[in-house]
């Protein structure tokens, strides 16, 4: 506005005669206006004006801070490149779930070591100095997120654990005097469309002299994974069109600690390592390598528990399905069951009560929602399986095999059906005998007598011979009137745990009760 003002004023001064001019309009008056004095030189006008030198200083200052911070950002960004290194896990990558287990442990295992190092009266080594330093500039993660696992085993039965694991944002850590910066970005934009669930990633980085130190941590990271896996059973349950860790892995149920009726357990066992064993026959065949189970009989006989057992026996894990979950589709049954986590066991627990033949293969879910999930067509799809490279065990389990649908069952979907029923004499008296002991024999014998006398221990009789017999259940025997569940007999011995007569007097009276003698 200065410099304008200052133009304005230059056009107003009239320009002197030119020496040839004619002197006609002499009446005009020549007058010589002489400029102010500050006007010969401009800029020492406006250097002498605080305003503008106040403005050009400011303007001066701000270009250098920018251009400053500027060269500062590149030089970061060179210097980033020349001496750090970056890792970066995807939450897709398997070693994802690793890392973050392994980071919350760690960081619980430096906290000791951090107050021991400045407890030390005696003062700490040179190396424990160092340590104690960086483990002193090494913050604490204070931010955290909780991982909960929920799920509803087809028992009905529920299962929450939390997981507190390093939450979104930046962490420092510190792993063998290394010091990492660790990065958790969700990106919020896309979604994984099989979980819903954000994409992450986690970022490491570190000095580019120490990238040695990611793949050990990384291996160490693994290895931890293991050793909470090791000589345990893993449950997975359906996550999406994923497979996921339910719980905390189980300890491996010994097969002994299971009681069946003589024979199956043992003739189980053979045709499962059998068929583990045999897999060129299949490939050399071009079928798929599969085999499917179906154990059946009343409820609280032991079927999950056999198979259970039976993954622990052969070192396997567990991904338990329930076909009447709401939102699992034909097309997410079938990827599910093709892709089964390394050495495991697929458990369709209670298979009729999606598809028992009073649906007539409409699927009715818990809540009596009916259709729009798996339909039965698409059932028998996963089950026949397209031939993949591992094998496949399928374990369908029922209380009410007469419900089924023949389709369902046909051997090549079934291979194998196994009838484990109300507890045998055999069963009573080896459970007994689990509970109280080879001395209480006197009471072993009450209690079969007990059991005998009501026809409770002859709910069973064999149909067939040889490799074709079957133990078939009598009639109309789903009641206390025909059988006693060996889950039953679980709950008396567990009751009277160590009181063998509590045991009798409590069974006496709940098979008087059940039948109204
Ligand atoms: P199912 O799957 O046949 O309904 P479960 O295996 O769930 O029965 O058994 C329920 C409970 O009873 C479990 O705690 C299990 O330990 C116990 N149980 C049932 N049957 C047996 C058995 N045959 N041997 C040992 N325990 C059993």
């Amino acid at each position: 506005a200065l410099l304008h003002h200052q133009q304005q004023q230059g056009a107003a001064t009239p320009t002197p005669p030119s020496p040839g001019y004619d002197g006609s309009q002499s009446n005009v008056t020549t007058t010589t206006i002489t400029s102010p004095p500050g006007d010969t030189s401009l800029l020492a006008q406006l250097t002498s004006n605080p305003i503008f030198v106040g403005g050009f200083g400011i303007v001066g200052l701000t270009a250098s801070a920018a251009l400053l911070r500027k060269s500062l950002v590149t030089l970061t960004t060179l210097l980033r490149r020349q001496l750090l290194v970056d890792l970066e896990i995807p939450s897709k990558d398997k070693s994802y779930q690793w890392f973050l287990h392994w980071m919350s442990t760690h960081q619980r295992q430096q906290l000791p070591q951090t107050a021991a190092a400045y407890s030390n009266k005696t003062g700490p080594t040179r190396r424990g100095r160092r340590r104690s330093i960086l483990s002193y500039i090494t913050p604490r993660t204070h931010h955290l997120a909780v991982e909960t696992t929920y799920a509803q085993l087809p028992g009905g039965s529920i299962s929450t654990r939390f997981t507190l694991v390093p939450g979104p944002g930046k962490h420092l850590l510190n792993y063998h005097n290394t010091l990492i910066q660790v990065t958790r970005e969700r990106d919020i934009k896309s979604l994984d469309l099989q979980t819903g669930s954000p994409f992450e990633t986690v970022k490491l980085t570190t000095l580019y002299r120490d990238r040695h130190v990611f793949s050990q941590l990384l291996s160490e990271a693994q290895s931890l994974a293991q050793t909470l896996t090791q000589g345990k059973t893993v449950i997975y349950t359906s996550w999406g069109s994923d497979w996921k860790e339910f719980g905390s892995p189980k300890r491996k149920r010994p097969l002994e600690s299971v009681i069946l009726d003589s024979g199956v357990k043992e003739s189980l066992v053979k045709d499962v390592k059998d068929f583990l064993a045999s897999s060129s026959w299949y490939y050399d065949r071009g079928i798929p390598y599969r085999r499917g189970y179906l154990l059946y009989g009343p409820p609280g006989s032991g079927k999950s528990s056999f198979i259970n057992a039976l993954a622990g026996e052969l070192d396997y894990n567990i991904c338990v399905l329930n076909l009447s979950e709401r939102g699992l589709t034909d097309d997410r049954l079938n990827h599910l069951l093709t892709n089964l986590p390394e050495r495991s066991i697929a458990l369709l627990e209670d298979v009729d009560a999606a598809f028992g033949k009073q649906n007539s293969r409409v699927q009715t879910a818990e809540d009596g929602y009916r259709g729009a999930n798996v339909t039965f067509s698409g059932l028998l799809n996963a089950l026949d399986g397209v031939a993949s490279g591992e094998e496949r065990i399928i374990v369908l389990t029922t209380n009410h095999r007469d419900r089924l649908d023949p389709a369902l069952v046909r051997p090549g979907r079934i291979d194998r059906e196994v009838y484990i029923g109300w507890a045998s004499e055999g069963q009573v008296r080896e459970m007994w005998r689990r509970f109280y002991g080879e001395e209480c024999k006197g009471e072993e014998e009450e209690i079969v007598e007990i059991l005998k006398g009501v026809g409770v221990l002859e709910g069973i009789k064999e149909v067939g011979s040889g490799e074709k017999a079957e133990r078939v259940q009598m009639e109309g025997e789903e009641t206390w009137g025909r059988g006693i569940s060996t889950a039953q007999l679980q709950g008396v011995f567990v009751y009277n745990k160590g009181d063998p007569q509590g045991a009798v007097v409590m069974l006496r009276k709940m098979v008087s009760e059940s039948l109204g003698t």
